[in-house]
C-alpha cells in the first residue's frame, strides 16, 4: 500500500525523536512490503526562523496532500520574544484547526517494566489500558472571550458548543469503544452546566446505535479521584476540551514518564496528526538523552487509526514492549535498569522489529 507521510519534526527533541519514528516506518514499509513516501515540512520555531511564520503555507500544502502527519514538538526559550501571534505553539494549534482534527485520542499504558516509575502504587496501576478522548477544536477554548466593565475588571470566558460538535466526538469515541473492552465513560459537569446537560442527552442518543458499549456518565471531579483510586476501571473515557485537557495530564502520571506518551489527533475521515504528548524538552535537546518512544509509539498509532494497518501497529509496540522487557529506558524513567540514549534506543526497536 502507498501512503504519504508529511513529517515535521519541529524544534528541541523534536528532530531526534522524530528520526527514530521515521526509521521505524521505514522498516516497517520494507518488512510488510509498503511504500511509504515522506515529505519534511517546518513548523514552530524552525519556520520562524525560516519563514518569519509559525506555520509555513508550504506546510500546510503538504499536510493538506499528506494521508497523515507525523509532529515532533514545537516551541522552546528561542522564541520566547517573538510577538504572540507567531509564537511556536500557534503553528501547532493554527495546524489542527485548519486540518479539523477535531479528536484528540492519548492512550495510557501501564508498562509492566516502568510501574516502579509512576507515583501511583504498583497494584493500583498494573493493567491500566485506558484512552482519554478529548473534544480538541471545541468548548471554552474556541469560546468568545473578553474584558468587560469600565475599568475591564470583569473577564468573560465562553462555553459553547453546538450539537453537530458533540455527536461526531461522541461517535468517534463510541468507534474507539467498540473495538476495546466496550466501556464508555462519559465525563461532564451536568448538575451545573446546560453544555453538560446537552452533552449527555446526545451520549444517550448515540449509545442506541452500540448496544454491546456499556455507557456511564461521570462528572468530572469525580473522575479526577477515581483516575487516581481506580485507574484499571476505565477502557474509554470521552469529554469535552478543557475537561479532557487537565484530566489527560493527570492519567499521564500513570505511565510513569511523558517521554511513554503518544497522542493522534483525527477528524472523521482516515487522515491524522500523530505526536508525542511531550514538549521540546530544551533542557535536554541535542544531548541524545530525548526517550524517541513516544514518538514511536505515535507513529504506530498512525499505521493503526490511518492506515488501517494492525498488524504492522502492533508489530512497532511489541518491539517498543521487549526492548523495555530486556531492563533497557531513557534517562527520563527513573527507575533501575540500562540507562541508554535515544539513538541506542531507536538501534534497540530496530532490532526487536
Ligand atoms: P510544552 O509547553 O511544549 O508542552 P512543557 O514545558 O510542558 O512543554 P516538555 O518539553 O514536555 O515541557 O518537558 C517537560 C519535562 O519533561 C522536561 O524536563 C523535559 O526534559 C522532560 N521530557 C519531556 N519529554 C521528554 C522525553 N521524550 N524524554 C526525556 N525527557 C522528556
Ligand atoms: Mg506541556
Amino acid at each position: 500500500m502507498k501512503k504519504r507521510i508529511a513529517v515535521l519534526p519541529g524544534d528541541g527533541i523534536g528532530r531526534e525523536v522524530m528520526e527514530g519514528a521515521v526509521r521505524i516506518l521505514k522498516a516497517v514499509a520494507d518488512c510488510f512490503d509498503h511504500e511509504f513516501e515522506f515529505t519534511e515540512g517546518l513548523i514552530g520555531g524552525a519556520a520562524i526562523d525560516a519563514k518569519g511564520n509559525p506555520l509555513p503555507p508550504e506546510t500546510l500544502e503538504i499536510c493538506r496532500e499528506s494521508d497523515a502527519i507525523l509532529l515532533g514538538a514545537v516551541g522552546g526559550p528561542k522564541w520566547s520574544d517573538v510577538p504572540t501571534d507567531i509564537r511556536p505553539e500557534k503553528g501547532l494549534l493554527g495546524l489542527r484547526k485548519e486540518m479539523g482534527l477535531f479528536a484528540n485520542l492519548r492512550p495510557v499504558t501501564a508498562y509492566q517494566q516502568l510501574v516502579n516509575a509512576s507515583p501511583l502504587k504498583r497494584e493500583v496501576i498494573e493493567n491500566v489500558d485506558l484512552m482519554i478522548v478529548r473534544e480538541l477544536t471545541g468548548g471554552i477554548y474556541f469560546g468568545k472571550s473578553e474584558r468587560r466593565g469600565e475599568n475591564n475588571d470583569v473577564a468573560v470566558d465562553t462555553l459553547q458548543y453546538d450539537v453537530h460538535e458533540i455527536e461526531r466526538i461522541v461517535e468517534k469515541a463510541f468507534q474507539l469503544a467498540s473495538v476495546r473492552r466496550k466501556k464508555l465513560t462519559s465525563v461532564d459537569k451536568a448538575n451545573v452546566l446546560e453544555s453538560s446537560r446537552m452533552w449527555r442527552e446526545i451520549v444517550d442518543k448515540v449509545s442506541v446505535n452500540y448496544p454491546d458499549v456499556q455507557v456511564e456518565h461521570m462528572l468530572v471531579d469525580s473522575t479526577a479521584m477515581k483516575l487516581i483510586h481506580q485507574p484499571g476501571d476505565f477502557d474509554v473515557v470521552v469529554t469535552e476540551n478543557m475537561f479532557g485537557d487537565i484530566l489527560s495530564d493527570e492519567a499521564s502520571m500513570i505511565a510513569g514518564s511523558l517521554g511513554m506518551l503518544p497522542s493522534a489527533s483525527l477528524r472523521s475521515d482516515s487522515v491524522g496528526l500523530y505526536e508525542p504528548v511531550h514538549g521540546s524538552a530544551p533542557d535536554i535537546a541535542g544531548e541524545n538523552k530525548a526517550n524517541p518512544l513516544a514518538m514511536i509509539l505515535s507513529a504506530a498509532m498512525m499505521l493503526k487509526y490511518s492506515f488501517d494497518l494492525e498488524k504492522e501497529s502492533r508489530a512497532v509496540e511489541a518491539a517498543v514492549t521487549e526492548v523495555l522487557n530486556d531492563g533497557y529506558y531513557t534517562s527520563d524513567v527513573g527507575v533501575s535498569g540500562k540507562c541508554i540514549g535515544t539513538k541506542e534506543m531507536i538501534d534497540k526497536v530496530m532490532d526487536k522489529l
